[in-house]
């Protein structure tokens, strides 16, 4: 895309008070056409401390970029701010696991200390304390981010010495004011394949293969994507193979951001390699030469590892001109930052922002594998999706196909979190039932688990003996356990706020009936409401499902129906008896 030169203003001409010269060098550094809008806003705040107007009608001028999208980008994400903010933005996460974990002592800990509520900025402008939803770390909760870094297990006790450590990083310069590594662990239980399998021996073999042949090898491994939805990533690929076109691409969905979910946190962290392979592969497949790591906002702390892993496999001849030293396979791979939106992880949500604008769902058809990333041919792969690739390509279909049940082939990642003795990551084969998964993970007693994140439904203990597959409960990645003690519709109620505030506002049903949905749980659980408000919303529930735009309105209601179908008792005693 052609490239608008415009001079920088002098920093007299560009409001009061504030000097913007430093935007002409951010533009000048980091801005090559309206896909990098995001990453310009991003710098631009790191240099800032936020988005004032000045700065941010500067951003317009000089990319041409007309003023109301980039206010509209800056208002869509999360992780953008008009307002001023602390030099540490502290953003505790609100979300299902780290609430069971005790997230309100940390929270009253934190406005005890810092002498602010959520969404405010101490006097001296040292912190800005937020929410923030699921960040990842369900299984070493409750976490925090201060700034890009991310701290695990912190308890109400941990909060002083938190802030001490921010106002010491603060009095030294000479540090970085993120103020030293994440705490993150990678809790995987036990060994999964993909610490097994042989490096790059899934892309040789892909190599020597006839390009048109390596569809059909994951067709006949029966892969179905493991981000959630399941459709066959063979036949998606095939959609792409069969499109005429010079340019297509690779996209590697990195946001993940369903509450309960953090498995492809711990493949990045652990596996990068495995996933590059695989998008690799998959360039080799459908004739692409670009590929892009869509990373959410909230594993920034993971980008210079996957950024060195990338370096690394450039200079083994894995990426670059003539891939493996096969001449005309070009394929590089870069990684582009998310700001903080739930949405994103939808796919056409995840190509509009890919492109610069907010992150709103398109409508489909044209599918992605036909009209994606800039109109062209895209393949939208699931992080742990491109990792089985290469471990198929590399063992064989036979080997994957011969793991699970018949419509629901080969292992699969879990993130387990909640009541259980040992969160983590496990690998299973698909169709194991809920009992066996909960024998292994410590989480005997359970009244209830929630299988598929905040998007998927709660199983009670009476049907412990479903199988996680996808014909019966498509777990996508995730399982949170519910002790005996655990308040049902508190769990909702947590849900449906994550939702009504993660709703994109694109269509009716989904931006207002989330809000409702919410407000009569709530009215519920406080004994405020009425008999009639549980058919109420049993019947709103019904048509946000139905009437919804995208998958984040379809599912929404989810959590409603399926407590309503199991738990409905809990929802008529709370019931005040006129
Ligand atoms: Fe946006 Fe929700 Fe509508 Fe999806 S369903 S387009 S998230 S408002």
């Amino acid at each position: 895309m052609p490239r608008r030169r415009v001079e920088p203003l002098p920093a007299s001409d560009a409001g009061p008070g504030l000097d913007v010269s430093t935007v002409g060098a951010i533009v000048a550094a980091d801005y090559h056409g309206e896909a990098d809008l995001i990453a310009v806003l991003r710098r631009a705040q790191a240099e800032y401390g936020h988005l004032p107007e000045p700065v941010v009608r500067e951003i317009a001028r000089l990319t041409g970029i007309v003023e109301s999208r980039v206010f509209s980008a800056i208002t869509f994400y999360a992780f953008l701010a008009e307002r001023r903010q602390g030099k540490f933005i502290v953003r505790l996460c609100r979300t299902i696991s780290c609430d069971l974990q005790g997230k309100d002592r940390v929270a009253r800990r934190l406005e005890n200390e810092l002498g602010i509520g959520f969404g405010e900025t101490t006097g001296d402008g040292m912190f800005t304390l937020e929410w923030t939803n699921c960040l990842g770390m369900c299984d070493q909760g409750p976490a925090l981010l201060v700034n890009d870094r991310v701290l695990t297990r912190v308890y109400a006790e941990s909060v002083p010495g938190i802030i001490a450590e921010c106002r010491h990083v603060a009095a030294a310069p000479a540090r970085r004011s993120e103020g030293g590594a994440s705490r993150v662990t990678t809790s995987v239980p036990s060994a999964t394949t993909f610490s097994t399998v042989e490096a790059e021996a899934g892309l040789k073999a892909a190599l020597s293969l006839p390009r048109s042949h390596i569809t059909a090898v994951l067709s006949t491994s029966g892969l179905k994507g493991r981000g959630g939805a399941g459709f066959p990533t063979g036949t998606k690929w095939d959609f792409a193979v069969a499109q005429q076109s010079d340019e297509k691409y690779i996209v590697c969905n990195a946001d993940e951001g369903e509450p309960g979910t953090f498995k492809d946190r711990v493949i990045l962290s652990e596996s990068a390699d495995l996933v590059f392979e695989g998008m690799t592969i998959a360039a080799r497949a459908i004739g692409a030469r670009e590929g892009v790591v869509y990373l959410r906002g909230e594993y920034a702390y993971l980008r210079p590892h996957l950024e060195a892993v990338l370096a690394h496999r450039r200079r083994h001849g894995l990426l670059g001109t003539n891939v493996l030293g096969v001449d005309g396979f070009d394929f590089d791979v870069s990684v582009r930052m998310g700001a903080g939106a739930y949405v994103c992880g939808e796919e056409t949500a995840l190509l509009e922002s890919l492109e610069g604008r907010r992150g709103t769902p398109r409508k489909r058809p044209p599918f992605p594998p036909v009209s994606g990333l800039w109109k062209k041919p895209t393949i939208i792969d699931n992080v742990e999706t491109l990792a089985w690739v290469a471990c198929i390509l590399a063992r064989g279909a036979e080997w994957f196909a011969s793991i699970g049940t018949e419509p629901s082939r080969g292992p699969k990642l879990f993130s387990v979190s909640g009541d259980c003795a040992a969160p983590g990551v496990y690998e299973f084969s698909l169709g194991i039932t809920v009992f066996a998964l909960l024998d292994q993970v410590g989480g005997a007693g359970a009244r209830a688990v929630q299988v598929g994140g905040a998007s998927g439904v709660c199983v009670p203990a009476s049907e412990f003996g479903r199988r996680l597959a996808f014909e019966d409960l498509p777990a996508g990645g995730s399982v949170i356990v519910f002790g005996p003690e655990r308040d049902v519709l508190a769990v909702v109620c947590n849900f449906l706020e994550f939702f009504a505030d993660e709703s994109c506002g694109k269509c009716v049903p989904c931006r207002i009936g989330t809000k409702r949905m919410y407000e009569i749980v709530k009215r519920i659980t406080s004994g405020e409401a009425e008999m009639a408000d549980i058919d109420r919303l049993e019947r709103l529930a019904a048509v946000v499902k139905r009437t919804s735009f995208c998958g984040l309105g379809q599912t929404a209601p989810n959590p409603v129906l399926s407590t309503l179908t199991h738990f409905r008792h809990e929802y008529e005693e709370r019931i005040v008896k006129e």
